[in-house]
């Protein structure tokens, strides 16, 4: 499907250096994209709650891996992410109003698009559809049933997690953990005559009421795991650099999606790096709709908030953390913005080579975003200082401030 216009990233002088992430499989900062150009795939929204801040951070994270990688010479980054348009939580959410659930899917991700344009993320190469990918989904669960990597419940189809060698190698949960999850996520523990309770849907069958289409399996909709993993590998194969995503996917979501490709390929791992998203809170709870307390980057922006300075918000914590939102965050993000927009109007400004250097080493250190706000904010208080200018002051520092802060931290000055 289509996806959103891109940004024009300024070139920067030299190169960045290796970014490195936390890696949830191993439990560990390591260097990303070792030799060539990156490959990545985020996980993408099930457009019914679009997007709300807890959305906005993850991608905003995953924008910032981007852009390091680009500055770093991995490009060019294949990126690729996807779009659950079918899934119980958006049938639900359409059953419970009364619209189409084609009309509010639609009309959710262009919701989503807009708000990534004017977000200034930079958009995947290949946005894909659950809908779109529903031959390939076949495909590869036909292939799985073949090979006993699959089973059929009735005229449903389930992978069995005894056919995953190293089942739990990317979350590390214990049972009774993994067994809570994938009860609280879409799963169905409780179903009679599955092999584990832990099995995964990968073909849910035609169902009264519910949209299907006519496939080699029958009629029916795929599983949401399988989605992920055959849209990943048919595009970027196996042993991508970042499978990415909130923390909320790492069970049951990413390991199924990875035991999944794993199995279908008979090849280990699906990505080199896990890498996930802290959640963005409202009054100590969880953003989600059925919680009720969700902030739409949609409703800021009507309220005419700048969206460079929601940017900066959520990019004044760390992307592992699991944060509040509060007004004053937005706050403090507009005068950070007010104070850095006055600095690039300056007709002199110290040389800020050694900034660019400073902000390239705390974004490659598993993106240490509160660290590079804290050396531009050093920056920007110095030469908004003029009695201080030191000797090689001169417009190159107000242009240089202006150009790494927009290829970097992707803030528009
Ligand atoms: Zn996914």
């Amino acid at each position: 499907m289509d996806t959103w216009p891109s940004p024009a990233v300024p070139v920067l002088p030299g190169n960045g250096g290796t970014l490195r992430l936390f890696d949830t499989a191993s439990g560990s900062v390591r260097d990303t994209a070792p030799g060539g150009a990156a490959r990545m795939y985020v996980c993408g929204i099930t457009p019914y709650d679009a997007t709300h801040l807890g959305h906005a951070a993850t991608y905003l994270a995953f924008d910032l891996v981007y852009r390091v990688w680009l500055d770093a010479g991995r490009g060019p980054v294949h990126y690729v992410q996807n779009v659950t348009d079918v899934d119980d939580p958006l049938l639900e959410r359409a059953a419970h109003t009364g619209e189409n659930w084609t009309e509010l899917a639609e009309r959710e991700i262009q919701l989503f698009r807009d708000d990534m344009t004017a977000l200034r993320v930079l958009p995947p190469h290949e946005y894909v559809g659950a809908v779109e990918a529903i031959p390939e989904i076949t495909e590869a669960v036909g292939r799985l049933l073949e090979r006993d990597g699959a089973y059929q419940l009735d005229d449903d189809v389930y992978f069995p997690v005894s056919a995953a060698t190293g089942f739990g190698a990317e979350s590390h949960y214990d049972r009774q953990t993994m067994l809570r999850l994938f009860a609280e996520r879409g799963g169905d523990p409780q179903r009679h005559g599955k092999r584990d309770p832990l099995d995964s849907l990968l073909w849910r069958s035609r169902r009264v009421g519910e949209p299907y289409w006519e496939t080699p399996l029958g009629a029916g909709r795929p599983g949401w795991h399988i989605e992920c993993s055959v849209i990943a590998l048919n595009r970027l194969g196996m042993g991508f650099d970042v499978q990415g995503g909130g923390s909320d996917l790492i069970f049951p979501h990413h390991e199924h999606s990875a035991a999944h490709a794993e199995a279908l390929t008979g090849e280990a791992p699906f990505a080199r790096h896990y890498v996930h998203t802290g959640m963005v809170g409202l009054d100590g709870e969880k953003m989600s709709k059925s919680r009720g307390n969700l902030v739409l980057v949609s409703k800021l922006r009507a309220a005419r908030v700048d969206p460079m300075a929601i940017r900066l918000a959520l990019l004044d914590g760390h992307y592992r953390a699991d944060r509040e939102w509060t007004g004053g965050r937005l706050k403090a993000a507009e005068a950070r913005l007010a104070r850095w927009r006055a600095a690039t109007a300056l007709a002199a400004a110290p040389p800020a080579e050694s900034l660019l250097r400073a902000v390239r080493a705390r974004l490659a250190d598993d993106l240490d975003t509160p660290g590079a706000l804290t050396a531009v904010d050093g920056y920007v208080a110095a030469a908004l200082d003029g009695d201080a200018l030191p000797a090689g002051a001169g417009p190159g520092g107000p242009r240089l401030l202006r150009d790494l802060v927009d290829a970097l931290l992707g803030v528009a000055l």
